[in-house]
């Protein structure tokens, strides 16, 4: 007997030349309506499957094939008992062949069809074939790509092997998941709200990325909502991986140190970290911070200026009000005082982003991303920085105080969510500088470690005794020092630079640089793995470094322990890597 094909297509491209070669091979053909009626026009004979099964088309097409004969045609195993359930309970035919591709129900959604016409546009027989078809491919063959249709007929009159069954069941399971895959997210763009709502974004990284959106992830108890609600302004693609990674960062370093911690991030790497400590008179003056009504999460951002705040405590009116003149995007912390959710909502025009982080949420162990037609899946970096990663000290010197474990958490913490390679310096609480996104580990160390010696020198005397004229803004006035501590002006730059000024400054000139730098001390610096070489911590050194936590387990690690002994300090190795990207 030759075999039996089941025809149910919406696409019907290729359909005519596919079934005459069906039918000059002997192959007998059941089709529904319109399938049936395009086949015919083909000159090919078929048998209507409202025939076959004895039941009519109903409902508008919405039931057609969902009938035992047709189910148990495709499902039939190969077995004598099966056979005689398909022949006499059933009165069905063996089917060899399913042939189906779904109603169309993404170019519809894209048409921006109506809801009910979308609905209707959900095939429901169709995948229940395909799936049948799928799972007894050890005796049906399912094709679901018109692209398919030469090759199944090469393989005639023996049909495909075993092996190529498999294959076609394969690409049909694949066909119905992404199409259950796109009516679940059409279904959550339509009907969720707040956090499990899908977020629409203006654009990509950059204005011309666009569609651009964000969404809670689909699970088997339904969408999932995102970590955080929105309840100001408009957050962009980076804005949200600002948020995201900062949200982590200072939730973790809160939970390592048991204190209010805070950070600043830009471009997806921390600006600037830190955990309450309390600030000297002298550091407030020179944060431009004096005579402000400090709490205790209010002094954190402070020592960072950036784009993307983060706090991992309620935020209060005094944090609000410092918040209020930083040039700075958005902020997410898990709740805002209602004074401080005001004086927020009016920053930047109404603009400024305001995110409510969910403390209890929890995201699954495992996460993907795909780039560039790549799926990338990973455990999730667990494993959370605690005390225990300082346990490990390696150098002859075993001592670390309260003071420089803080510090020692609050730049492993910090390290630990910027793009690598990276380290981190940290003082009285709060990064000092962070070296990001370097090819070679001493290049992040030199890069921080600038930063480090630009934060120190804003200390200097003669820097604070600048002599500003009254109007220079409190940027400007930033921008200016950091100049003046850097002192690589070219003249044009410099007669610009000037005109801040109500005098001419005194040059602060490198021989006082260097004095003044080498009364810094008690420094903290992490890295994200190990030290392969001793060059590091000769760069560390002369930045004030007495404390170091690494990775460890690199050949190079005595050379690295003795570089560190050399200079008194007490090094921990954590053995663990913290590569992030
Ligand atoms: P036709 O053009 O032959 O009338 O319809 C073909 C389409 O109907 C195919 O996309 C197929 O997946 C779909 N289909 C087949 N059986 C059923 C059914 O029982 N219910 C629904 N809703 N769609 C079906």
């Amino acid at each position: 007997m030759g075999l039996r094909a089941l025809i149910s297509v919406s696409d019907k491209t290729g359909l005519a030349d596919f079934v005459k070669g069906l039918h000059a091979a002997g192959v007998s053909i059941l089709s529904t309506g319109g399938t049936a009626k395009a086949i015919r026009d083909a000159g090919v004979p078929c048998t209507d499957v409202s025939e076959y099964t004895q039941s009519p088309e109903v409902m508008d097409g919405r039931v057609k094939t969902l009938h035992p004969r047709v189910h148990g045609g495709i499902l039939m195993r190969d077995t004598a008992a099966d056979r005689e359930e398909l022949s006499g309970k059933l009165g069905g035919e063996p089917i060899d062949l399913v042939v189906v591709n779904l109603y169309p129900f993404a170019a519809t959604v894209a048409k921006g069809a109506p809801f009910d016409v979308c609905i209707e546009n959900i095939d429901i027989g169709g995948p229940t074939m395909v799936r049948a078809a799928a799972k007894n491919h050890a005796r049906v063959t399912i094709l679901v790509e018109p692209s398919d249709y030469a090759g199944y007929l090469a393989s005639l009159p023996a049909g495909p092997d075993g092996s190529e069954r498999a294959k076609y069941a394969l690409k049909a399971f694949s066909h119905t998941a992404t199409y259950d895959t796109a009516v679940a997210e059409w279904m959550q763009s339509q009907l969720c709200e707040g956090r499990s709502a899908v977020l629409p974004l203006k654009y990509g990284c950059n204005p011309q990325q666009k569609p651009a959106s964000v969404r809670g992830l689909l699970s088997p108890l339904g969408p999932q909502p995102l970590p955080f609600s929105v309840l100001c302004g408009t957050p962009g693609y980076i804005n949200l991986l600002d948020a995201v990674n900062a949200w982590q960062l200072v939730k973790e370093l809160g939970q390592a140190t048991g204190l209010p911690a805070a950070a600043s991030f830009k471009h997806v790497s921390p600006a600037g970290a830190a955990v309450y400590a309390p600030l000297s008179d002298d550091m407030l003056e020179v944060y431009e911070a004096a005579g402000k009504q400090l709490s205790r999460t209010a002094a954190d951002p402070l020592c960072s200026f950036g784009d993307f705040v983060a706090v991992s405590e309620v935020v209060d009116a005094s944090t609000a009000a410092l918040l209020k003149i930083e040039v700075s995007d958005g902020i997410i912390a898990p709740g805002f005082e209602p004074e401080a959710l005001e004086v927020l909502r009016a920053k930047k025009g109404g603009k400024y982003i305001v995110l409510q982080a969910d403390a209890d949420f929890a995201p699954p162990d495992e996460e993907s991303r795909t780039i560039y037609g790549a799926q990338f899946r990973q455990r999730r970096a667990l494993d959370v920085i605690t005390d225990a990663t300082l346990a490990n000290v390696v150098t002859a010197k075993k001592e670390l105080g309260e003071g420089a474990r803080r510090d020692l958490l609050v730049a492993q913490v910090a390290i630990k969510y910027t793009q690598s390679n990276s380290v981190g310096y940290a003082k009285d609480g709060q990064m000092v500088g962070v070296g990001a996104g370097q090819q070679s580990r001493v290049d992040c160390c030199k890069l921080a470690g600038r930063k480090v010696e630009t934060w120190y020198l804003r200390q200097h005397p003669k820097v604070r005794a600048l002599p500003f004229k009254p109007g220079v803004k409190r940027q400007e006035r930033i921008n200016a020092r950091v100049r003046y501590i850097e002192g690589d002006m070219p003249p044009t730059e410099r007669a610009q630079w000037l005109t801040n000024f109500e005098s001419e400054p005194e040059e602060l000139t490198a021989a006082e640089k260097s004095a003044y730098l080498k009364t810094l001390d008690g420094v903290s610096l992490a890295s994200d793995a190990f030290f392969p070489f001793r060059d590091s911590i000769d760069v560390a050194s002369t930045r004030g470094v007495d404390y170091v936590v690494a990775a460890g387990g690199s050949v190079g690690d005595p050379e690295v322990i003795a570089a560190a002994d050399q200079y008194g300090m007490t090094m921990a190795f954590s053995g663990v890597r913290l590569f992030h990207h």
